[in-house]
């Protein structure tokens, strides 16, 4: 593990396995990080916070290790994404893709460290000079899942560094790989001992983490049920939380839309990484005139998708990451089917064996279905019908998640009326899974707390501080103030 710029094995010397999930077979032995490890991790991020040098930087010289972390990332991207598909299964061109784009959030960042923030208040009081100061949080740890370890980390740690914050980093047990690799980036670049931290373990190390007064703000990326947990936890201490949870997001399909945009749009949205995105385009909202159609051409792509062996260039679809995500997805698959929804492609095991499952379109579905509620998170496609924008709004809204939405139609009024009123943190208009460092992310009702990109994402990492200065140094009584 990294801790306080040292490379370090757990005290008790215990280890745990990473599985590639292609192969089944474990691949890399890591740290399994105990309670002093924890502490360790605590004590060299608060001491590198409270003490420096990290604090004296300025913003310029934050910038400056940042940018060169950027070069560093862009150097190995290729390395980079080979460890993380081996770690998750997920398809080496798109985590070669992910690696390329990264290090856009350090530029982005490093650009948003040098902009000056807090602002001089319109004083109504003539003897004060009023402002803000934007201060960093303090120690922040992050909790990261193992869809995409790294992308997902540094949305937390480009800001963090921008904002002046030290960083712990606990990623999932199924995937520490990467995050281990990305330490030697972040030492190379010269960002100072204790300002980066990783420990690796289990959800154990996770419960430590947030429970401790230590710590001043989590940011968690991981399932509803967990982001619970951590709220619960954090509230003992009041300690900031932010939360990118699940989804159950529905591509709503007018029958205005350009259909072949829209059957490429939902197949990307849904069988891309398997299905094991957050913003997973899950639930197919299809107008019942252009129903057939859609699923017509769903189905005939559907059956070309190429299962197989993530590093290969012509794979299009990869296994499920660890063994109890792919017993998940064929047990909702089975329950779905017990509450009478059609099985129209896939529902099964593929013939690759393994951890693959086969890309799945389940039609008949009604909202009130679990298979309409429930995250998935694999590569299934639950298909319900309307017939008026009203009810597309209504059962694109009738979920307690809100991450995101697809909206296919080519008539631009309609495009803002449904945009307005789908409840959700990111919409696309004939699109879907596009993001950027600039653009916030995040989710409404049970899909989170808090915003990452953009300022927005900035915000999360720094306190504000109102100063008043009186000027005429005169104050002499005490009931004249305010
Ligand atoms: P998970 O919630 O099971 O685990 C996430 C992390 O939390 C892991 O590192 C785990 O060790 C840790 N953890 C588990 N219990 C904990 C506890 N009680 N206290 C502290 N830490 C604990 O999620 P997962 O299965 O790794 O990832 C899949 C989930 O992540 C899905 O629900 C998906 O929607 C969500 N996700 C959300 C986003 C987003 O940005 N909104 C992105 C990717 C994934």
């Amino acid at each position: 593990m990294y801790v306080g710029g040292k490379w370090l094995d757990a005290s008790n010397g215990r280890t745990l396995n990473s599985v590639n999930p292609y192969t089944q077979k474990v691949w890399a032995t890591v740290p399994d990080a105990t309670a002093d490890d924890v502490n360790a991790a605590i004590v060299a991020a608060r001491d590198a916070f409270d003490h420096g040098p990290w604090n004296a930087t300025t913003p310029q010289q934050r910038a400056a290790m940042m940018r060169r972390l950027a070069d560093l990332i862009a150097r190995d991207a290729e390395k980079m994404a080979r460890i993380e598909s081996t770690d998750n299964g997920k398809l080496l061109k798109e985590m070669v893709a992910q690696w390329r784009y990264m290090p856009e959030w350090f530029h982005y960042y490093a650009g948003q460290a040098t902009q000056g923030w807090g602002e001089v208040l319109p004083s109504d009081k003539p003897n004060f000079v009023a402002f803000t100061r934007k201060e960093p949080i303090g120690v922040v740890a992050a909790i990261t899942p193992w869809n995409s370890p790294v992308l997902l980390m540094i949305w937390k740690l480009a800001p963090v560094l921008a904002a002046g914050c030290t960083f712990i980093v606990k990623p999932s047990e199924h995937t520490p790989v990467s995050t281990l690799a990305f330490a030697k980036l972040v030492e190379e670049a010269g960002i100072p001992p204790g300002v980066f931290n990783v420990l690796t373990g289990g959800p154990d190390i996770g419960r430590q983490l947030v429970a401790d007064p230590r710590i001043d703000k989590i940011a968690f990326t991981g399932s509803d049920g967990v982001g619970r947990a951590i709220a619960r936890a954090a509230a003992e201490n009041f300690t900031r939380v932010s939360l990118e949870l699940g989804g159950k997001s529905p591509q709503i399909v007018f029958d205005d839309c350009d259909p072949a945009a829209a059957a490429n749009g939902i197949l990307s949205g849904i069988f891309a990484a398997t299905g094991q995105t957050c913003m997973a385009g899950s639930r197919l909202i299809v107008q019942r005139t252009i129903h057939n159609e859609i699923v017509r051409r769903l189905l005939e792509r559907v059956k070309t998708i190429r299962l197989g062996d993530p590093m290969d260039p012509q794979t299009e679809m990869g296994p499920a990451a660890t063994e109890p995500q792919f017993q998940k997805v064929l047990a909702m698959v089975k329950a779905a089917r017990a509450e009478g929804a059609t099985v129209a492609y896939g529902g099964e095991q593929a013939p690759q064996g393994g951890f693959f499952v086969m890309p799945t379109i389940l039609t008949g579905i009604t909202n009130d279905m679990t298979i309409a509620r429930d995250e998935v998170f694999g590569p299934v496609l639950s298909v319900l019908t309307f017939d008026t924008e009203e009810e597309a709004i209504r059962i694109a809204n009738d979920t307690r998640y809100g991450l995101a939405a697809g909206i296919w139609t080519l008539n631009l009024q309609r495009a803002h009326r449904v945009v307005a009123k789908v409840r959700a943190g990111s919409v696309w208009v004939n699109a879907y899974r596009t993001f950027g460092p600039y653009a916030p992310f995040g989710g409404f009702k049970h899909s989170g707390i808090g915003r990452e990109n953009g300022h927005e994402g900035m915000a999360e990492y720094l306190e504000t501080k109102s100063v008043w200065i009186e000027l005429s140094g005169n104050l002499r009584d005490p009931f004249t103030i305010g």
